[in-house]
């Protein structure tokens, strides 16, 4: 049996005092369910852009998403603290990440002109902290988390609570003094969220991850299976799984390329995309062994690059021309530089880049090879970074930097020398798992957890050190741990609401049992009345509709709202028969009032609910 809720009233909950409107029209920004349905059914409203207020109804779920997060973290031994929003600029000087974060952080000042910004996650605040009181290795390893709102002005605020630019977030930060320690806490913490996240019932994966702006190495996400979601993983029958962000391929080996064809250029007028291109090949200059395919060639994406300082540089870069350059991966390999699609007044300002023909290298008019244009070595200088499957002695066909030409066995290693691989082509279902467990697929989901071994780096930056057991100074080991707790609201949603509305598991639910009085007479109000009371006692949590609209409304607001269990005391009762039914799978069944109690606790606590 489930343990009375905290929230688990002496005071029955009243629609007809309940703070609560339900909307028979979808808001007009509702990209997907969860935020229809939570802005619908009176849990939320919108305050600004991406920042949204609790109503009763959703703050109960909220705080039963903490109660669950708290009661696992606290099971791990970590210890609960709370720390400001309103944070001083100097720490995230420190660490870089005043800049690194760039625009995502809302920034302020104070009436003397000192800088604060409002936190976006408190790497630094837990490093001074615990510099602050600890100085020996006899006081760690510890572990301490917070649940904190958190503040980023995203870039696009989406979705209601899933991408806010205020939100709540559970932060844990790991303290160790080896590796060793750290390796440990980290799998400690990865325990937890697998309970946390096993509780909350969302479909979940655990898939490797890229750390992002927060440095470091191990990391992994927790991403809910979502349709909605913004990020995509992969997975293979063997058991891998990862972020599309950190799928790193494994490269083919290098080439001999003594007994390759010299590189030669040839007219290829009007093909600016690969698929003209590839035509253009076959009908004009064929292999003999195989028709060409968009994979002989290599297709060159130039991007605008703003660093961190606001400097702005083009780069290049390469793939295989079957495939495209996937942004987000890009991004990711980039962060916290930002890649833009090169303008045309970009071209227009270097016209030694030539927009559909753009190559590594440029001719004479004899056929030499004259220059290189892209590369640290090259005229232009612009940085040329090339997919991995561009390896030492790989033969291309490529752009020759003038208009309708293109160059053929333009040998990798022989005729061009990028300046570094990147992971940005997209990765494809079929493709092989790096680690050879089998073919990927793809499928999206919602991140809703992120664990990182972040090492030393904030400890470093910050001068967090304790003494060993030599008495020798050691820089501390960290890691960190989030969960976003208001995204977890709109995660769970999204994935059980259906088309009546929301659909709460029980452990979410803000109430257990919605009692609906269905009728205007005495009889009827006073029995929902009556049954709620002695719900209540029993430790059940109610919400009854004691409101003087149509059964009707109550119907489908009841469906709206969510409660796991319905009971619908109204005409039956004449007949001593009350109808109690399962929000989820619709089942419904009438019982005798003498029986109503025990019928209700047992749908509630049962876990096959009614039946
Ligand atoms: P994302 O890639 O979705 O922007 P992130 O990697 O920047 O997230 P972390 O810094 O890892 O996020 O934050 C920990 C957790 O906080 C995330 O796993 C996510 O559940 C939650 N979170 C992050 N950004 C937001 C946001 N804008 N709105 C709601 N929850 C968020
Ligand atoms: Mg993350």
């Amino acid at each position: 049996m489930r343990e009375p809720r905290q929230y688990s009233a002496r005071v029955i909950t009243r629609m007809s005092e309940l703070f609560v409107r339900t909307l028979r029209q979808d808001p007009a920004d509702a990209e997907v369910p969860s935020h229809r349905w939570l802005v619908r059914a009176g849990y939320i409203r919108r305050a600004a852009p991406g920042i949204y207020s609790w109503l009763p109804l959703g703050y109960r779920v909220l705080r039963n998403v903490e109660r669950i997060v708290r009661e696992e973290m606290n099971a791990i031994g970590a210890q609960e603290v709370h720390f400001p929003a309103l944070l001083p600029k100097e720490p995230y000087e420190a660490s870089g990440r005043w800049t690194e974060y760039g625009e995502a952080v809302f920034r302020l000042r104070d009436r003397k002109g000192a800088e604060y910004l409002l936190g976006p996650t408190h790497e630094e605040m837990f490093t001074l902290l615990v510099k602050d009181m600890y100085s020996s290795y006899k006081d760690l390893p510890l572990s301490l988390y917070q649940i904190q709102t958190k503040y980023r002005d995203e870039a696009r605020p989406r979705a209601g609570l899933l991408r806010g630019r205020e939100f709540v977030m559970k932060d844990s930060y790991s303290f160790d003094i080896d590796d060793e320690g750290l390796a440990k806490s980290y799998a400690t913490h990865r325990d937890a969220y697998i309970k946390i996240f096993n509780r909350l019932g969302f479909e979940y994966v655990i898939v490797h991850a890229m750390s992002g702006a927060m440095g470091g190495s191990a990391s992994e996400e927790f991403l809910a299976i979502a349709e909605n979601g913004e990020d995509t993983f992969v997975r293979s029958p063997g058991g891998y799984a990862a972020n599309v962000e950190a799928v790193r391929i494994t490269p083919p080996a290098p080439l001999p390329y003594d007994d390759a064809p010299r590189a030669h250029v040839e007219d290829t007028p009007d093909t600016p995309t690969i698929e003209t291109l590839v035509n253009l090949a076959n009908a004009r200059l064929p292999r003999p062994d195989r028709p060409w395919q968009a994979a002989d060639t290599l297709k060159n994406v130039v991007l605008m690059i703003t660093e961190v300082d606001g400097s702005r540089h083009p780069l290049v870069i390469g793939v295989p021309g079957d495939r495209e350059l996937d942004l987000r991966r890009l991004a990711a390999q980039l962060e916290p530089a930002e890649p833009e699609p090169f303008s045309d007044e970009d071209f227009a300002a270097r016209p030694e880049l030539v927009k559909g023909y753009l190559g590594p290298v440029r001719f004479d008019s004899s056929g030499e090879r004259a220059a290189a244009v892209l590369g640290e070595e090259s005229i232009t200088k612009i940085r040329y970074l090339v997919d991995p499957r561009v390896v030492s002695g790989t033969r291309w066909v490529t752009g020759a930097n003038e208009p309708g030409r293109h160059v053929f066995d333009l040998t990798c290693g022989r005729d061009f020398t990028p300046d570094g691989i990147i992971e940005a082509a997209e990765i494809r279902e079929g493709d092989p798992a790096p680690d050879g467990s089998g073919p990927l697929t793809l499928a999206r989901g919602i991140e809703m957890g992120h664990i990182f071994q972040l090492g030393r780096k904030y400890a470093e930056a910050l001068g967090l050190k304790v003494l060993d057991q030599n008495g020798k100074l050691v820089t501390v080991t960290m890691g960190s741990y989030g969960v976003g707790i208001s995204r977890a609201v709109a995660a769970v949603a999204e994935g059980t609401c259906d088309d009546k509305g929301l659909c709460w598991p029980p452990e979410l639910a803000p109430f257990d049992v919605h009692v609906l009085a269905a009728g205007k007479d005495d009889l009827v109000t006073t029995a929902a009345a009556d049954l709620s009371v002695r719900l209540d006692e029993a430790g059940v949590s109610v919400l009854l509709d004691d409101r003087t609209v149509s059964p009707g409304v109550k119907f489908a607001d009841s469906e709206i709202m969510g409660m796991p269990t319905i009971v619908v005391v109204g005409r039956g009762l004449s007949d001593g028969v009350i109808e109690v039914r399962d929000r989820r799978s619709g089942e419904q069944i009438e019982v005798a009032v003498e029986d109503a109690l025990g019928a209700i606790l047992a749908a509630v606590h049962g876990p096959t609910r009614l039946g």
